[in-house]
């Protein structure tokens, strides 16, 4: 538990019709497979301009049934970014496919298009080309999209974007969610993102076959459509398992929850977005980089990370340990994720990605959410400037 005036880095907001919703589930017929969890789907796709919704009980699963749907298997290779959580690289490798990274852009911490370029006509040269790219918008800032979709055309890859982060933001003014460079996009619904269902995934997509493929994996792969069925229906009780699937299935009280917290999500990124401006002003003259942000972006900002200058008189671990002690909950997004000893031990080194290495060395995610107040801001602020003074 934490102490009364901690500030952690991020926090979930619940409100009286949140709670109202999820009680009336209670009250209901449903508490899985009913009404809600469509409702909540067709509430996210219309959201962000996508064809289909599929929820699932986490982002991670909804990456392992995205891949899979992708065909994604033995033999193939998946890439992402290092500066991410870990599931975005695991869903490769549940899949039975090897993975391996593209370094970040240094302003943007997203996966560098340039970089994957680079790294892209090698891996032709040697037959080893991605079967699935999955560019991770950072903090709730798109990656260059245009750029990495004009490259899945000339390398024949795929693209699952992990919009973890990013409900709510737009890139090049249309919704992140909208498909449009991507065939899968896949959003996490844990407390501490932009809106919560408690635990809870969804996968969007325009591709009907991609949303029956992942509606089938996330239910043990059994159908009763006889539309898929492989001979008609024995009688009324009988439905069909045809493919290998899972229980990732989203509960009616999740989507309710889920629902009620999409009414508040423009709400709530506006929030962010006036603190983020307010942090800009209250940060002046400390030694730190504040985040930039490209034009064709408008972040749904997750996540604040400051960066120390070379010229801060406090190492980065120093800056860490003093704002802990003073009950300010920072964080660090992320450890890059082919220094983690699981993937150590596939050969993966430190310095392999350079500017991830250098992201890990001086970056701190401050708290930021949607019901942190101004006083709770000038409070961080204040830890902040005592954190990095000698
Ligand atoms: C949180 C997160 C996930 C996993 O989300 P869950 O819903 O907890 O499974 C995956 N990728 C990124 C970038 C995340 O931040």
């Amino acid at each position: 538990m934490s102490a009364p005036n901690h500030i952690p880095y991020g926090r979930h907001a619940v409100s009286e019709a949140d709670i109202q919703a999820v009680v009336n589930v209670l009250r209901s017929d449903f508490l899985t497979q009913g009404p809600a969890v469509p409702a909540f789907e067709e509430a996210v796709a219309r959201y962000c301009h996508a064809q289909y919704g599929v929820a699932v009980n986490s982002a991670t699963s909804a990456l392992h049934i995205a891949c899979l749907a992708l065909g994604l298997g033995p033999g193939d290779w998946l890439w992402t970014s290092p500066i991410t959580f870990v599931a975005s690289a695991n869903c490769g490798l549940y899949c039975g496919a090897q993975v391996d990274f593209v370094d970040i852009d240094p302003r943007t911490f997203n996966l560098c298009s340039i970089e994957l370029e680079k790294k892209l006509e090698i891996a032709k040269q040697q037959g080893k080309l991605p079967k699935v790219v999955v560019p991770v918008h950072m903090c709730g800032q798109p990656c260059d999209m245009a750029a990495i979709h004009a490259l899945s055309i000339k390398y024949g890859f795929k693209i699952i974007e992990d919009a973890s982060h990013a409900i709510g933001a737009k890139y090049k003014g249309e919704p992140v969610g909208n498909c449009r460079y991507s065939d899968i996009t896949v959003f996490s619904f844990h407390p501490v993102k932009i809106i919560t269902t408690a635990e809870g995934g969804m996968a969007v997509t325009n591709d009907p076959e991609l949303a029956h493929q992942m509606n089938l994996l996330r239910s043990h792969g059994i159908t009763r459509d006889p539309q898929h069925m492989t001979h008609p229906a024995d009688g009324p009780w009988y439905y069909q398992q045809i493919a290998l699937g899972f229980n990732y299935r989203m509960t009616e009280l999740q989507a309710a929850l889920g629902l009620s917290q999409m009414t508040q999500l423009d709400t709530v990124v506006a929030r962010r977005h006036q603190l983020v401006k307010q942090y800009a002003n209250l940060l002046e003259g400390l030694p730190l980089d504040t985040p930039w942000q490209h034009l064709d972006s408008h972040s749904s900002f997750h996540l604040y990370v400051v960066q120390l200058q070379a010229t801060c008189q406090r190492t980065h671990k120093e800056v860490f340990e003093s704002l802990r002690a003073q009950q300010i909950g920072v964080n660090l997004h992320y450890i890059p994720v082919h220094t983690q000893p699981y993937y150590a031990k596939m050969g993966f080194k430190a310095n392999d990605f350079e500017q991830s290495q250098q992201y890990y060395a001086k970056s701190i995610s401050i708290p930021m959410y949607a019901s942190f107040s101004d006083a709770q801001q000038v409070q961080v602020v204040n830890a902040l400037r005592k954190a990095v003074s000698t």
